[in-house]
């Protein structure tokens, strides 16, 4: 799989989120495991904003191990986006993407790329017990499961994490999806590919809380719904027909009442729940379309994912020739073309 153009094999992708005091540990775990892998590696850091010492941090480790480096986003544009910005840095055959507080344990990589010479070209830890998560996050993530795999157009694969390896034409394929509202897990399984899951248990975050509240992870959630299905958008049309056949049949009776018995009642009752249940109706469609309108405009728009404040030994030039940039002014029809999905 190596090639002539290029002298790495395994790229290791950490997006970094106020992490410092997990750094020294997770490159002195990091560094033996790839060492069987060769010398032609690389951990390239995404700092996501961080405000405490992460980026001195890994400027530190980069005076002693120039394999170490990073790139550093010019606020905090959150976890899926950093990962995205990893993915073009990334000069990797095999590109591993990982958490940086040592939930993931680095000594399954051997696995991961054992997987990947057998001809995989995704490998996805797949999590044993969700036992470090308190009931309620476990509930929520369940239902959120459930939800998806109902509504979802796209499969998930439920037990998989963000703690996975992708071969370079999975690396490019993700590449080219270049949307905003980014719901990695669906991204990764909709790109397709030979995929294999490599059993292993979630650790302790080793210093720090976790970076997401229940707002964030809400937020997240309804991203992956709303990108990956357009269900909620059409279920207010099946509702609609199901409560304008309730109406016809209600004013036929109405009708046949006052033709058979005459007018009891000036019906001022069922004209004010008639008005009030469509107006009802009626603004909850709107929002629903203004959900999806907000998300094309987000798209129209055309910003880059990302910005890039500073380069701790990574050089500015596109990785490698060909290779679409994440945002290509034609990225929808360039997907279209290079992975002919669908
Ligand atoms: N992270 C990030 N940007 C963010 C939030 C998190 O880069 O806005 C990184 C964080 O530093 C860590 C990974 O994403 O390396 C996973 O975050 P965390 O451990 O907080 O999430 P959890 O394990 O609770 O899902
Ligand atoms: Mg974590």
């Amino acid at each position: 799989m190596s090639d002539a153009r290029n002298s790495i094999r395994l790229s290791i992708v950490i997006p970094v989120f106020n992490e410092a005091e997990n750094l020294p540990q997770l490159v002195a775990r990091l560094t033996p495991v790839l060492a069987q892998e060769g010398d032609e590696w690389e951990i390239l850091f995404i700092d996501d904003g961080s405000a405490d010492e992460s980026l001195a941090e890994i400027r530190r480790l980069n005076a002693i191990e120039p394999r170490v480096r990073a790139l550093s986003l010019s606020r905090n544009f959150g976890k899926e986006v950093a990962i995205a910005a990893g993915l073009d840095a990334a000069q990797g055959d095999a590109v591993i993407i990982m958490d940086a507080d040592l939930q993931h344990p680095p000594e399954l990589i051997p696995e991961f790329t054992r997987r990947w010479r057998e001809g995989h070209a995704v490998v996805y830890a797949q999590r044993g017990g969700r036992d470090y998560e308190g009931p309620v996050k476990r509930v929520f993530t369940r239902l959120f499961y459930r939800i998806f795999a109902q509504l979802g157009e796209t499969q998930l694969y439920e037990e998989a994490g963000d703690f996975q390896l992708f071969d370079r034409k999975a690396v490019e394929a993700l590449r080219l999806l270049g949307e905003r509202a980014r719901f990695s897990k669906g991204l990764y399984s909709w790109i397709g590919f030979k995929s294999i899951g490599v059993p292993f248990e979630v650790g302790e975050r080793l210093h720090g809380k976790s970076r997401y509240n229940y707002r964030k992870l809400l937020h997240f959630a309804w991203d992956g719904i709303t990108s990956f299905t357009t269900v909620p958008l059409r279920v207010w049309t099946y509702l609609g027909f199901l409560i304008s056949i309730g109406a016809l049949i209600t004013a036929l009776y109405f009708v046949l009442e006052a033709l058979l018995v005459g007018v009891k009642t000036p019906g001022f009752p069922t004209l004010i729940v008639a008005v009030t249940l469509l107006a009802g109706v009626q603004l909850m469609s709107l929002g629903m379309i203004g959900e999806y309108i907000g998300r094309i405009f987000a798209e129209v728009k055309r910003r880059p994912l990302y910005i890039i404040a500073e380069r701790v030994g990574v050089e500015a030039a596109p990785p490698r020739s060909g290779a679409a940039p994440t945002v290509a002014p034609s990225h929808a029809a360039e997907a279209a073309r290079l992975l002919r999905s669908d």
